[in-house]
């Protein structure tokens, strides 16, 4: 009697408010609650308590009062829930019957079971869930979608949901064009998302391909391992993909989340080089990888929900930790890139904790909570692919320091034999092609054991730093200098004569003795002895730099601290002679 009352008095005042609104308004509104809003606190809840009820039952039970007001705008019980039951009244002050949509749930909802009853009057029911063959009323992106044609007057909606998954179960009523806006909304929003994903994924393995770098292809498939959970966890794959397999949609999200977790760490390890840097972290979360698989494949196999459900959010979320703690780590080790790849799962691991938190009611449900793993990992996938282009630029430079320093003698900065080979090659082929001069000088520091002997090892080095020093600044760019051997050292000179050759060792002679230099006070005094040489047709460069040698063993013979040149006699045959 008490409850007849209430609810009479309550559609007095419904009705009483309608009456005022229509007045004040060009558009009366067809039903109460008005579609469009999310409709957790208008609804009653009750979680059931024991065995399933059925809905004469549940009525019962709200009879008795057992419902409770809903808390919250969107109904979230989080993992392992009890079934749930949402009652709301329904009032349709019109003379004919309104067409709505209802949006319950989410599509991994088991099962959803939906009553609309009258006080007289045939009642209508639906079933939907991914538990049903089919995936009947899911709408991927939406949730399930139910056709309601709500009868005038007074209406009551039960919706019963059951699940081992995340209870989460916004209710919405929405007219056509509401449902229409929301559709459009998700058609244009995942169209964004997988668009740039997908685009970002080929472009990677297309880099893998090219550039043979695993690290790509790693970063390759994690885009794609969460563009498959999100497929999965939206209900695109339940509708798109596999309907008639609800066997399969229980754990194909909670796969695809683990593999989700293993692609991450995969791609970060790989990133970071964990395996170099700590190979003993890298061995275990290779191991923690393994578990996850191992561990939700068994989960499936021995039809494990719940547990599957639990492995499923847990290392989702320690990976997300784990992959934000390798960055950090990373980042204070001051490795390349390492600040983008932080800042990046940082913005990943925001997104998943957002979504994940809303999803489990830790956070209040909304649009923006439940997307935004979507626009965190959008933003992740951008600071991924910058740091990859960042690190791609790091080792290019290392590249290039490393072929550098293969070239170069340390100590004077001179070209090493190596380069000098390889480089005077093409030169002396060039001036043989072009019927060019070309000459050769060969420079040995005299006496050097006994500088080293007087003044100690490192003053023997910096002499050779000042005599490589002297080299560098008076030869031409176009003319080659290399350290041929500890106290020895190598000009090939293009585009020079013999006796443009023989004056140039002269000064260079010259400028050796000149060198300034002191250890502990104490004056180091140098002199060099050099043989030339210029290139003869049809003689080889080894036979050119022989010849010189020869020209110089000629003035160490001679006394040293002097030039020597090979002569040419009328035969053609080289033999040594003096420069003074
Ligand atoms: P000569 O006038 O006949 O050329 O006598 P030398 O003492 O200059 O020639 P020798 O070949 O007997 O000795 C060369 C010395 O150069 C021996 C070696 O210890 C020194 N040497 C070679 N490479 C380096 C180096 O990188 N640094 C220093 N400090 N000494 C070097
Ligand atoms: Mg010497
Ligand atoms: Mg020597």
């Amino acid at each position: 009697m008490l409850v007849i009352g209430r609810r009479w008095i309550r559609g007095c005042c419904a009705a009483l408010l309608l009456a005022a609104l229509a007045h004040g308004q060009a558009e009366p509104l067809t039903v109460v609650p008005a579609p469009g809003g999310l409709l957790g606190r208008q609804a009653e809840v009750l979680v059931e308590p024991g065995a399933p009820l059925r809905l004469d039952e549940a009525q019962a039970a709200w009879q008795r009062g057992e419902f409770s007001p809903g808390r919250r705008a969107v109904l979230a019980e989080g993992l392992g829930s009890r079934p749930i039951w949402q009652r709301l009244t329904l009032y349709n002050p019109t003379w004919g019957h309104v067409e709505l949509h209802l949006v319950a749930g989410m599509t991994w909802i088991d099962r959803v079971d939906v009553y609309l009853t009258r006080e007289s009057g045939p009642m209508t029911q639906w079933q939907g869930g991914d538990e049903l063959v089919g995936a009947p009323f899911a709408q991927p992106g939406l949730g399930m979608v139910f056709p309601l044609v709500v009868p005038p007057g007074h209406s009551e909606l039960w919706v019963r949901t059951e699940t081992p998954d995340p209870m989460l179960v916004p209710l919405r009523l929405l007219d056509d064009n509401g449902l229409r806006q929301l559709e459009r909304l998700q058609h244009y929003g995942y169209g964004l998302l997988y668009g740039f994903l997908l685009a970002l994924m080929a472009y990677n393995a297309v880099l893998f391909v090219g550039v043979r770098i695993g690290t790509y292809l790693r970063y390759s498939v994690y885009l794609l391992s969460f563009i498959f959970v999100n497929q999965a966890y939206t209900g695109h794959g339940l509708v798109w993909l596999w309907p008639d397999w609800p066997a399969l949609q229980r754990y194909v999200i909670l796969s695809a989340m683990v593999l989700f977790g293993v692609a991450g760490l995969a791609f970060s390890t790989s990133f970071l080089e964990i395996p170099r840097e700590a190979p003993r972290v890298g061995r275990a979360l290779a191991g923690l990888q393994l578990l996850g698989v191992v561990g939700m494949a068994t989960c499936a196999m021995l039809d494990a929900h719940e547990p599957a459900v639990w492995l499923g959010f847990g290392f989702v979320a320690l990976a997300a930790t784990l992959i934000v703690l390798l960055g950090l780590w990373s980042w204070r080790r001051r490795q390349p890139a390492a600040g983008y790849f932080l800042a990046a799962a940082l913005c990943g691991m925001g997104g998943t904790l957002s979504t994940t938190l809303s999803t489990w009611g830790g956070l209040p449900w909304s649009e923006t909570t439940f997307h935004a793993i979507d626009v965190g990992l959008m933003v992740e996938a951008t600071l991924l692919a910058l740091a990859l282009g960042a690190r791609m630029r790091v080792q290019e430079q290392a590249r290039e320091r490393a072929e550098e320093l293969a070239r170069t003698d340390p100590l004077t900065g001179l070209l090493n034999r190596r380069a000098f080979r390889e480089l005077a090659s093409s030169a002396h082929a060039a001036a043989e092609r072009r019927d060019r001069p070309l000459s050769l000088l060969l420079l040995d520091l005299d006496h050097f054991k006994a500088i080293n002997d007087t003044h100690g090892h490192a003053a023997g080095d910096a002499a050779l730093r000042a005599v490589g020093a002297l080299l560098r600044s008076t030869a031409r760019v176009s003319d080659l200098c290399a350290r041929w051997g500890g106290e020895e050292f190598l000009l090939l000179l293009p585009e020079t004569d013999h006796a443009e050759a023989r004056a140039f060792a002269e000064r260079l002679r010259q400028a050796v003795w000149d060198i300034v230099l002191t250890h502990d006070g104490r004056p180091i005094g140098m002199t060099a002895s050099l043989g030339v040489a210029q290139r003869q047709p049809q003689q080889s460069l080894d036979a050119l730099i022989a010849a010189a040698d020869a020209a110089l063993y000629a003035a160490k013979e001679a006394g040293r601290n002097r030039v020597e040149c090979e002569v040419i006699d009328r035969a053609g045959t080289a033999s040594s002679g003096s420069a003074a």
